[in-house]
């Protein structure tokens, strides 16, 4: 028997699994709108993330996959404004009222949520025609109370620039999924020489990304301009770099990978990766040098990697170095192969 909107959302998002009670929220799901306190004298951030059936994520997922993937790409925006969390609003429209699928979508949502204390607090659905894809729409709202947000604008010269985590897992991930990605040829993974615990890894960076919200707030004054690592590293950092008037010099034997991309991906596919797969949610983000101790120690103390990867240059470009410090290729210049300047492709 199939449910009816109104049993839908009371059974699937208005439990208190998911519209849990938060300070700062007055009133959650059940009337026309949210009402919501943020804490006195705090800004909020707000961001969306539209994500759609075999654009964002793979037809016929797991839905409880989905849906965390769905909520941790909102919660990185959070972080890269260095915001708390708050709550989120979802737009959901699919082709059917799948109960299974319902199931494990509310399923994932609670768990994420319930990790970074954000309830969902209203949202709508709708059902749309049948061979319709799914489109999942979540706007998270954060605040702003013990520090600034830090933007893409205030990059200065002379500034580290540091990322978290390891990156091109996002993209090495959905190849380890079986699924189609434009870098696959570079990343050429072998998925049947995978072990298992490679295996989860990987799965789990394309599905489960770990939002920085923890390492951002306690870095947040340190910092001078902040993005997640969305896109692929070159373009988002081309981002920080282009809003904030300066260039930037990674060096490219410092970009950071994890031990199942080292054992499975060449260092070309692997940087590929890093550069141009996106998917990885990390930051990436600017501080000056005289901090850069104390920001090792904070994700030291968390668990968090952190790596310096390059600098601010008073320059326009992202320009990507090798371990002499000779320009590899100008990054916003499309190419096949890595190789010195001048050498035959
Ligand atoms: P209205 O007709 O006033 O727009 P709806 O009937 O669409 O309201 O929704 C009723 C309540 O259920 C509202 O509080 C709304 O925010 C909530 N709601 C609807 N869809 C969702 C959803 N997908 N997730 C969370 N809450 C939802
Ligand atoms: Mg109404």
């Amino acid at each position: 028997m199939s449910l009816s909107e109104f049993e839908t959302i009371s059974q699937y998002f208005n439990s208190a699994k998911l519209g849990f009670s938060r300070s700062g929220v007055s009133v959650g799901i059940g009337d026309d709108g949210a009402v919501i306190q943020p804490p006195k004298g705090s800004s909020l951030s707000m961001s969306m993330d539209l994500l759609v059936e075999g654009v964002h994520f793979p037809q016929n997922a797991d839905s409880s996959f989905i849906a965390r993937r769905a909520l941790a790409v909102n919660l990185s925006d959070l972080s890269a404004m260095a915001a708390r969390p708050l709550c989120f609003t979802l737009g959901l429209s699919l082709p059917s009222l799948d109960e299974d699928w319902l199931e494990g979508f509310s399923e994932g949502l609670s768990r994420m949520a319930r990790r970074f204390d954000c309830p969902l607090v209203g949202g709508d659905l709708t059902q749309s025609l049948a061979d319709a894809p799914i489109v999942i729409a979540i706007q998270v709202h954060g605040y702003h109370l013990d520090n600034q947000p830090v933007l893409r604008s205030t990059a200065l010269n002379g500034d580290g620039i540091f990322v978290t985590g390891t990156l091109g897992d996002g993209a090495i991930g959905l190849c380890s999924l079986g699924l189609q990605s434009h870098l696959e040829n570079s990343i050429a993974l072998d998925l049947a020489a995978l072990n298992e615990d490679h295996r989860r890894y990987l799965n789990q960076a394309y599905y489960e990304p770990e939002p920085r919200i923890e390492f951002a707030l306690a870095a947040a004054e340190l910092m001078t301009a902040c993005i997640d690592i969305s896109d692929g590293l070159a373009g988002d950092l081309g981002h920080i770099l282009k809003s904030s008037g300066v260039g930037g010099d990674v060096n490219s034997t410092l970009i950071p990978y994890s031990p199942a991309a080292m054992a499975h991906v060449s260092l070309e596919g692997r940087l590929q990766a890093a550069l141009y797969g996106g998917d990885d949610y990390e930051l990436c983000f600017t501080a000056p040098a005289d901090v850069e101790e104390q920001l090792y120690r904070i994700a030291a103390g968390q668990n968090v990697g952190l790596q310096k990867i390059g600098e601010i240059t008073s320059g326009s470009a992202l320009r990507l170095l090798d371990e002499n410090g000779i320009e590899i290729l100008p990054l916003n210049q499309a190419y096949q192969h890595f190789a010195p300047r001048g050498s035959s492709k």
